[in-house]
């Protein structure tokens, strides 16, 4: 497969330039802030909507800096400086019909505004948030660079690496589907976090949920209600992803291993439930209002490209937005 070859290429080109076999925070950080410029057109800008969104990840970024201080958390998180993941993390309310929400690893965080718009509550929202940020905490994104190097590894990295450069001077000349974005989504498409990631994201995370003051038995509600909606047919024996039935019974034991502290941990959500379905409608107008061009198109396609973090496997049409990025890298390379 021509265009995966491709994908892995433009994923360790980086690496192999830095001569290191091992992503660092410092390169995930950098990437992160370059795919971020291919997204920017998506980003709700609207600031009542904006300082919502970013006020939920900031209260549970609070709260996993304690964690942090008091040891809280796994190995990988454990192996660097993490001071970075504790100030300056954007939680970004993207303008996207896809129901997904997504992390790039660095400073990034991406709540698709679908996802936005179908949670019932401020806790069911802030309960993805927190699995967001957990992502981030545990590494997931350094994890999974690391592996896809150690599967290419010495010549057959090289060879690809300089497919990948060959592909950076076609991105140069632009494309149909905007220069740039081929290019990043395919830092990502490979790259979707594992089984083991997304476990880990539910666990960390909701100790940083139930500590910030959210419902513990409101946390598993998202995947509730995509078990409603049908999203969970597929095995999980074939899926990269655990089953949102699993999901929900873990978070259902976690909720009742909690101590019994854990009910002084319960606080007023930012927005009572009227305001939250205001904010809701705020940001299905925006959608509506906000004028579609290409470079929307474009950051659109990118975010509906990134794996899914909340469904059992990709949804039909995030399949779709990857193979219409492959389609377009390989109609390049030619
Ligand atoms: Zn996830």
């Amino acid at each position: 497969m021509p265009g995966w070859t491709r994908i892995y290429g433009l994923l360790v080109l980086p690496m192999l330039l830095l001569m290191v076999g091992c992503a660092s925070d410092k390169q995930v950080i950098a990437q992160a802030n370059d795919v971020h410029t291919q997204i920017k057109p998506a980003v709700i800008t609207d600031p009542t909507l904006d300082s919502y969104v970013q006020q939920i990840g900031d209260r549970i970024v609070a709260v996993a800096k304690e964690m942090h201080e008091q040891g809280y958390g796994p190995k990988a998180h454990q192996s660097a400086d993490s001071e970075w993941m504790f100030k300056d993390v954007q939680f970004h309310l993207v303008n996207s019909p896809t129901l997904n929400a997504f992390t790039t690893g660095g400073q990034h965080v991406y709540m698709y505004s679908e996802l936005f718009i179908i949670s019932k509550t401020e806790d069911e929202f802030a309960a993805v948030v927190a699995h967001e940020f957990a992502h981030i905490y545990g590494r997931h994104v350094q994890k999974g660079m690391n592996r896809q190097y150690a599967i290419l590894g010495g010549a057959a990295a090289a060879a690809v690496a300089g497919a990948a450069i060959a592909g950076e001077n076609n991105r140069m000349t632009g494309a149909s589907i905007g220069a740039g974005v081929g290019y990043a989504a395919g830092q990502f498409l490979g790259l979707g976090f594992t089984r083991e990631d997304e476990d880990e994201a539910d666990k960390i995370g909701f100790q940083f949920y139930v500590r910030a003051g959210y419902d513990p038995n409101r946390f598993a509600d998202f995947f509730r209600q995509m078990i409603a909606k049908g999203y969970d047919k597929s095995p999980e024996i074939t899926s990269s992803h655990p089953k949102l039935s699993n999901r929900v019974k873990n978070a259902e034991r976690r909720a009742g291993e909690l101590p019994p502290i854990a009910k002084q941990w319960r606080k007023p959500n930012i927005a009572s439930a009227e305001r939250f379905a205001e904010l809701q409608n705020r940001a299905k107008l925006y959608a509506k209002k906000v004028p579609r061009d290409k470079t929307l198109e474009a950051a659109q396609l990118l975010l509906a490209a990134f794996p899914s973090c909340v469904a059992p496997e990709d949804l039909p049409e995030q399949k779709q937005a990857q193979q219409k990025i492959l389609d377009s890298l390989n109609t390049r390379e030619k």
